[in-house]
């Protein structure tokens, strides 16, 4: 782990495995596991660091930022296979662009280090009013399994440049290459104002969560457990940003039904990978008129999608990042081929023998004729899994799309101009693209409506709002 400056060992000498998901059973490394006193003794580091690295230039804490970035870019290619071997994601298609973009975010927030400036407030002649943007200190942070490195980075650059210091939880199925990064930006940052703490989420995640050191939580994960962090954070009134779970509609009209929209379509579900993307277009409503066409090409094209080793460099898909996720995965698959009226258009339940039985490997899936009340169109299910459901008339489908406890991601597709954009201002989730299917980029407002989320990230906005709290001062001019 990464405390005070120093990589240490566990207080208590207790360590873990990391499994490599694409050869099930074989362990990829061996890690720290933390319990309250390692993390008892991060938030004392990052609350001695703060003391000084509130008060550095934005200049030097931008500087900082940027040399980490470009250490990143020099060591991308290991950082990208560390990636690979501990989450089961491609090198070539995931995680050597993640490491890109963990870079790009970095540099993006680097640049924003001069941005936190309050404003004047007019009270007439006599007085001088005006807000300053103070860092809170001591962040505490826990970020999940699926893109360790880019959402670190995405609560790793706000905290740093607005002055914060942090303590990061990565999970338990994924630490490695975020204290790879650790070990990059020891270089150029003073000791305690980033701190690792690795271990399992009930026991380092939790103590964080409710440390009285902590001034201010942010949380990626399952929406559960960001209730969790949201109570705990509540018994000390501190405050808190979420970016939960999704089971994100993409809404196709007649007039898509064209290859563009069918790889559009794919790259939203991020079939890539393994479906598992909190913003996965993962419930595909499909004008009836179209729908079995629009299926049938979607077959042709996941059925090119080649699943195996992440490492090898013809792989575009790679494994289920843990056990307990394939196991659910296939529980929910296993569920689609049984419902009646259902149809298996691709995929289904793993293969038994063969390279694909090694490891945790399910092919793109998709399960048509689903109803929207049924579990598999409910539920987040984090694989490659998509159902899809057909519709007539477009406030239906407006209103199917809009019904769940969810409202992260959604996707529109249409040439109809006026049509896509009424439909995206009527779906109740924070992040909505029409016509294209890509992820999150420096500078978009990024986060959820609804049981998605609280907050938001990857903006100037985000890192304003969610790293920096407001102090008005006013000065009698009389
Ligand atoms: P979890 O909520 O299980 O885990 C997220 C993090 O929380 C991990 O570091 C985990 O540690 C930790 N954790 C687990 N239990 C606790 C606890 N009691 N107190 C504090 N921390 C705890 O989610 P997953 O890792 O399974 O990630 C998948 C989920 O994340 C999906 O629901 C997905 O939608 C969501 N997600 C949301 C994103 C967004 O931006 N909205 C982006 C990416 C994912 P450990 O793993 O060691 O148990």
């Amino acid at each position: 782990m990464y405390i005070a400056g120093e990589f240490v060992a566990a207080a208590d000498g207790r360590t873990f495995l990391v499994e490599n998901p694409a050869k099930s059973g074989t362990a990829f490394a061996e890690v720290p596991r933390g319990a309250a006193a390692d993390v008892d003794r991060a938030v004392q580091a990052a609350a001695a660091a703060f003391a000084k690295w509130r008060d550095t230039h934005w200049k030097d804490r931008s500087r900082a930022l940027y040399r980490i970035a470009e250490a990143m870019d020099a060591n991308a290619e290991e950082l990208a296979r560390t990636l690979s071997s501990e989450t089961g994601n491609a090198l070539r298609t995931i995680t050597r662009p993640e490491v890109k973009l963990g870079a790009e975010t970095l540099r993006y927030f680097a640049g924003l280090a001069s941005e936190t400036k309050g404003e004047t407030v007019p009270l007439g002649p006599t007085m001088l009013s005006y807000t300053l943007r103070e860092p809170y200190g001591v962040v505490g942070a826990i970020v999940p399994w699926n893109v360790p490195i880019t959402i670190s980075i995405w609560k790793i650059g706000p905290a740093l440049a607005t002055g914060n210091t942090i303590v990061l939880k990565p999970s338990a199925d994924a630490p490695v290459a975020v204290l790879a990064l650790a070990r990059l930006a020891a270089q150029f940052l003073p000791a305690g104002v980033l701190n690792v703490v690795t271990g399992l989420g009930e026991e380092v995640g939790a103590a964080l969560a409710a440390h009285p050191g902590v001034n201010k939580l942010s949380f990626t994960g399952h929406t559960e457990t960001g209730k969790s962090v949201m109570r705990a954070a509540a018994d000390r009134i501190v405050p808190v940003s979420l970016e939960l779970g999704g089971k994100s509609p993409q809404i196709v009209f007649a007039d898509a039904n064209d290859e563009r929209t069918v790889d559009g379509v794919i790259a939203g579900m991020r079939f890539t990978r393994q479906g598992q993307s909190c913003t996965a277009g993962s419930r595909l409503f499909l004008h009836e008129s179209i729908a079995d066409d629009f299926l049938a090409k979607l077959a042709a094209k996941l059925a090119k999608i080649e699943v195996g080793d992440p490492l090898d460099e013809a792989t575009d898909m790679g494994a289920i990042a843990s056990r307990r996720q394939y196991e659910k995965v296939c529980g929910y698959v296993a569920e689609g081929a049984k419902q009646a009226g259902a149809r298996m258009v691709i995929g289904g339940l793993p293969p038994t023998e063969g390279p694909l039985s090694k490891g945790y490997f399910v092919e793109p899936t998709v399960i048509a004729h689903v109803r929207s009340d049924w579990r598999l169109a409910r539920e987040e299910i984090f694989g490659p899994v998509m159902v899809a459901i057909p519709w007539r008339d477009e406030a239906d489908a407006i209103r199917m799309a809009n019904d769940t406890h969810y409202g992260l991601a959604a996707y529109v597709w249409t040439r109809d101009i006026g049509r896509a954009l009424r439909t995206a201002h009527a779906i109740d989730a924070g992040f909505v693209q029409v016509n294209q299917g890509g992820g999150q980029l420096p500078g978009q407002s990024y986060g959820g409506y609804k049981q998605s989320g609280i907050g938001r990230e990857v903006s100037l906005e985000g890192m304003l709002e969610g790293y920096t709290q407001r102090k008005a001062v006013t000065v009698s001019l009389g």
